[in-house]
């Protein structure tokens, strides 16, 4: 069984020490449990917490943990009421692909290649505007569109798209775009 407690001890000792390897003898302390190493994979796969070890960064030695950033880490809610089976059916549904940028789970990110894509589930009616944990209301997303920085790395859509969405816009659309270019160009 698991022992309250232990999974919280951890994490709080990992955001008090960002940046820092972290062995096996200082975490099982940390933990107060002999189950830690199973408390740390929870982290990383229900809380998201993008704890590195030797199988993610070649300098870090087996039995060795870095957090170096607590800011990949999803609304803890989301990963508490979303079982396991639900996840795992969203994520094989979405194909293990973000549906916001199409990033594919393991592989290196396509706005940030130094960063391998991590999958969260996501609401796509937020909770808080009576969103529900239904499949339906779920989907994968990358730790990037997840931290809301997708509008930061899409690319900007080149002239020939932006007219190809006011071709087929209403007319009072295609209005409002032309009042705004007349105020911004105004010669
Ligand atoms: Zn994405």
């Amino acid at each position: 069984m698991r022992e309250p407690g232990a999974r919280d001890r951890l994490r709080k000792y990992f955001l008090e020490h960002l940046g820092e390897i972290l062995d096996s003898d200082t975490l099982r302390e940390a933990a107060g449990t002999s189950e830690w190493a199973r408390r740390v994979r929870e982290l990383r796969n229900e809380e998201g917490y993008q704890i590195l070890t030797h199988n993610d960064r070649s300098e870090l030695k087996p039995g060795q943990y870095l957090l170096e950033n607590a800011r990949f880490a999803p609304q803890p809610a989301f990963a508490r009421t979303i079982s396991k089976e639900t996840r795992a059916y969203v994520l094989d549904r979405n194909g293990f692909t973000c549906q916001m940028c199409g990033a594919v789970a393991g592989e290196s990110h396509p706005y940030d290649p130094t960063r391998k894509t991590r999958l969260h589930i996501g609401h796509i009616i937020d909770k808080s505007m009576g969103g529900t944990d239904d499949p339906a209301n779920l989907r994968a997303l990358c730790s990037v569109c997840n931290e809301g920085a997708q509008n930061l790395t899409l690319d900007r859509p080149s002239s020939e798209k932006l007219l190809i969405q006011i071709r087929r816009a209403t007319g009072a659309d295609q209005l409002k775009v032309l009042e705004w270019l007349i105020k911004k160009f105004p010669k």
